[in-house]
């Protein structure tokens, strides 16, 4: 997208695409060509100059509402890449998902209530100005921006990806099956129905005579149904990664260091010259009594480097972190996600019990990296 930052609010990167000018004009238009009927005799540009401030007022609404989204978003620990005003109002990018559907709910519904919020605000002053005896052309910018922000409220509220309604029903499923992906799918398939609804909806306004409300609503059911169709993709994507096995990333047949060799002849045999950071220790019969790693090495005086054997240097087999080949990666993530070393040895869950591969933080950053890539959300 072409955006272009303006600046932080609330700790939050806020961006303007170029397509906010299309709806700051057509808000502009809009309410510059509704307001003589509300509050007739002024001059033209007096309608022109409050279209203008109305269409202004209603954008800020609009990221009003993104980044109530974001600060619900970051009070619930979710990373919050930036919020982005476009064409079809506001984009919070999300760098995951919630941890629980109760707070998916939060984030979601706020926004909306937040735009329903402002109508209710400026419902009362349109009418406190009207009962004051104020000038009714701004009696008219504030029923008008009443109006539209009750509308974007609602509207926002339908069922269907990517608008907020989409993510609320997301979470109430979420909390009925247990089960994030299968709600998720589910959230995306009324996302779909919700589309064709609204695509038959404008074709019989179009065939009926309304010509601009029926493209309009055309085009806003064939967008909800792209979004809908990527939001189940990714959803499935993201599936498919609680299927990656431990097997399917670890390092098979790990290089093995000797535990009575010296830490300095490690240094010199093994650690230079290898790509590898990480290495299970053996005894003399072979079996595995720890591993030793960068880290751990890090932490040995280079004096002492000569007076202490790789198995003193270890961390004992009891501390390490051990997995089979078998078991779900993003399992083992959320294990790992407490410890300090991010690594663990993976050991053979049906045969000998043996080592048989080591899974190191170099596999899991890129697997972390893709995996958040894939999880990344979206909200309107
Ligand atoms: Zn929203």
């Amino acid at each position: 997208m072409d955006t272009i930052p303006i600046g932080r609010i609330a700790g939050f990167a806020v961006r303007i695409n170029w397509s906010v000018l299309v709806i700051l004009w057509l808000f502009t238009w809009s309410l510059a060509s509704t307001l003589p009927g509300a509050a007739p005799g002024y001059p033209q540009t007096a309608y022109w100059v409050a279209g203008i401030c109305g269409a202004l007022i209603l954008l800020g609404s609009l990221l009003a509402h993104e980044l109530t989204h974001a600060v619900l978003a970051r009070r619930a620990g979710v990373t919050v890449s930036d919020v982005t005003l476009w064409l079809f109002g506001g984009v919070t990018r999300l760098g995951g998902d919630a941890k629980t559907p109760k707070e998916a709910f939060r984030i979601a519904v706020s926004g909306p209530l937040t735009s329903l919020a402002i109508a209710v605000v400026f419902g009362v002053t349109g009418y406190g100005l009207g009962a004051l005896g104020a000038a009714p052309i701004l009696v008219g910018v504030a029923s008008w921006l009443a109006g539209i922000n009750l509308m974007l409220g609602l509207f926002n509220l339908l069922p269907g990806a990517p608008l907020d309604g989409g993510r609320v029903l997301r979470a109430y499923l979420w909390r009925r099956y247990g089960d994030p992906v299968r709600a998720g799918v589910g959230a995306a398939r009324v996302g779909r129905v919700l589309a064709f609804v609204l695509i038959a909806l404008g074709l019989g306004e179009f065939l009926a005579g309304a010509t601009v409300g029926g493209v309009w609503l055309v085009f806003l059911g064939w967008f909800i149904f792209a979004a809908s169709r990527e939001e189940e993709a990714q959803v499935r994507t993201q599936h498919a990664f609680d299927t990656v096995r431990v097997a399917d990333v670890m390092t098979a047949h790990p290089h093995t260091a000797p535990g009575d060799i010296t830490v300095e002849e490690f240094i010199a045999r093994y650690l230079l010259g290898d790509r590898h950071s990480a290495y299970p220790v053996t005894d003399r019969d072979g079996s595995v009594i720890g591993l030793i790693s960068l880290s751990v090495l890090r932490r040995i005086a280079p004096g002492r480097r000569t007076a202490t054997l790789v198995r003193e240097a270890a961390m004992p087999l009891s501390a390490v972190t051990t997995t089979t080949p078998d078991e779900s990666v993003t399992a083992l993530l959320q294990r790992l996600a407490a410890k300090s070393e991010h690594r663990a040895l993976v050991v053979d869950s049906v045969g000998s019990g043996g080592v048989v591969g080591i899974v190191t933080a170099s596999d899991l950053t890129r697997l972390i990296e893709v995996y958040q890539l894939a999880g990344a959300g979206q909200l309107g």
